[in-house]
């Protein structure tokens, strides 16, 4: 038994953040069996919910208005679900966020975009 947890520790210290989230998501769903709601078209659907509920904490208020708390657990709500997504599809959170990063550096180089909000198709 000791050396379980053992394994299991240094397993778990083994992994990066990303990882880890995955892994602790991949077990809550197991011991509720959870997996056989968890679709891409019912994840997708979660995921905007969530988001509708982040929205939420800022209906009728300033932004600076919307309580912390509020933003907090349903910004954890998003990615959670966001984190399972990309699960369900296999596709590593780390690699997709930076190739999306490099492909928005792109269509909005610096000397166009520094201090715009105007879309990439209206410069
Ligand atoms: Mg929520």
């Amino acid at each position: 038994m000791m050396f379980f947890v053992i394994f299991v520790y240094l397993n778990f210290k083994r992994m990066n953040d990303i990882d880890a989230i995955q892994a602790e998501l991949r077990k809550f769903n197991q011991e509720r069996d959870w997996d056989q709601f968890h679709n891409g078209k019912d994840l997708a659907v979660a995921i905007s919910i969530e988001a509708g509920e982040l929205l939420e904490a800022f209906l009728w208020k300033s932004p600076e208005d919307a309580k912390v708390e509020k933003v907090r657990e349903e910004l954890a709500d998003v990615l959670n679900f966001a984190f399972q997504m990309a699960d369900r599809y296999g596709l590593n959170i780390k690699e997709i966020m930076l190739a999306k990063i490099r492909k928005n550096a792109e269509k909005y180089p610096v000397d166009k975009a520094k201090g715009s909000a105007k879309k990439y198709n209206e410069f």
